[in-house]
């Protein structure tokens, strides 16, 4: 384990372990590889059990919301793999009514409540950086994670006191649809994957768009949940990640 000294992904401070990008959690169904980077112990996920409070809470998102789509046959794999073991994160993810005192049928879907302080957002910038570790084979300083932003349409931040009302709710998901399309319409390069037996695609893909300040990833989990993540990026970062998409293509 030669890489074990090498930087943390994250921080830059010598790695104790390795981190699975994305979790591990995810592909416990599937016969495929892993793309590893080290990790200090502060931001080793695997190890906290973060990612597992993190998968499951998609995956219970995504049970809840079977009544409006149909899942392919490897999101019902996955499903059907972890959904013995949901009770494991019940203090950490709620299933519960997207909406109380619902209205509207579409709105009546189960979802996942989850604490503020399991962090999601940060999760999906740090498996951004992992990413950007495997290209670099190295931590690169001159990335700002401190300043970067993960926003996702499938994800919505309670108010302060507790649960939003449906017309907070309502008004959240509108403009998240707004930027989704906004963001989705943009022409995005196909992200690489573990190798040699690469991820399913449907459990998990990224893309990337380069903007003149910002990379931009956009993380699919499950086919249907998508996170994005811009961060400013040193010079030769952007230009080591142009040469790895353009030579996986
Ligand atoms: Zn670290």
């Amino acid at each position: 384990m030669k890489r074990k000294n090498k930087a943390c992904y994250f921080c830059g401070q010598p790695g104790t372990s390795l981190e699975h990008v994305p979790s591990k959690q995810m592909f416990i169904a599937f016969d495929c590889d892993a793309i590893t980077v080290p990790s200090c112990n502060k931001h080793n996920n695997g190890k906290s059990g973060i990612d597992e409070a993190i998968v499951k809470s998609f995956l219970i998102a995504i049970e809840g919301d079977s009544k409006r789509r149909s899942l392919n046959q490897n999101v019902q794999s996955a499903l059907k793999a972890a959904a013995h073991r949901f009770d494991q994160v019940k203090n950490t993810v709620i299933r519960g009514p997207f909406v109380k005192n619902k209205s509207d049928a579409l709105l009546s879907q189960q979802t996942a409540f989850v604490k503020d302080n399991l962090g999601i957002p940060i999760w999906v910038t740090q498996v951004t950086a992992g990413l950007i570790w495997d290209c670099m084979q190295d931590f690169e300083n001159g990335n700002d994670w401190s300043g970067a932003d993960s926003w996702s349409l499938n994800y919505i931040k309670q108010g302060e006191n507790g649960e939003l009302s449906e017309e907070e709710h309502l008004r959240i998901v509108t403009e998240n649809q707004v930027r989704a399309n906004k963001l989705l319409s943009h022409d995005w390069i196909e992200g690489w994957s573990s190798f040699p037996r690469k991820y399913p695609s449907d459990i998990y893909n990224f893309k990337v768009l380069f903007t003149k300040e910002r990379i931009v990833f956009l993380h699919e989990f499950y086919a249907d949940y998508h996170w994005v993540t811009g961060f400013i990026a040193s010079d030769e970062t952007r230009s080591r990640i142009k040469d790895k998409l353009s030579a996986s293509i």
